[in-house]
């Protein structure tokens, strides 16, 4: 099954079809490592830091600051008929960061760092499904 993102990291595929499932009911899943305690949002199945396989899966709310952004007018292929389009990474309220797309900007308001944004799940087409930021 490959449902998450706009295009398919193949090794990723059973966990993350998972993950997939969780957003599309609305819960927002990273993972832990039960050994060192780094937090993941992608979850990951292994730890970076310490390599322990030993995770567990926790929610975070979906609320969060924008730390920074950038906008793409050069795009991949995969996403050449996005451009341009912004490029965000945010901060949860616990203190882990991701980024991914920030979407419905409609003033320079919305791009300050330091604003509430939040995710929110999109779904693409051939029941695919991706995260983005928005201006909380
Ligand atoms: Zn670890």
């Amino acid at each position: 099954m490959k449902k998450f993102g706009y295009v398919s990291v193949e090794h990723y595929v059973p966990f993350m079809q998972e993950f997939a499932e969780e957003l599309e009911k609305g819960n927002i899943i990273a993972t832990k490592c039960k050994t060192c305690g780094t937090e993941y949002f992608p979850p990951r199945e292994e730890c970076g830091n310490c390599y322990s396989t030993d995770m567990e899966k926790i929610k975070i709310e979906p609320e969060g600051t924008l730390v920074t952004y950038t906008i793409i007018h050069v795009p991949p292929e995969s996403h050449a008929n996005m451009a341009p389009y912004i490029v965000a990474v945010g901060e949860f309220n616990n203190g882990l960061r991701t980024m991914a797309h920030l979407v419905g900007v409609t003033s320079m308001d919305d791009l300050k760092v330091g604003r509430k944004i939040k995710i929110v799940v999109q779904k693409l087409e051939n029941d695919r499904i991706v995260y983005k930021f928005v201006p909380a």
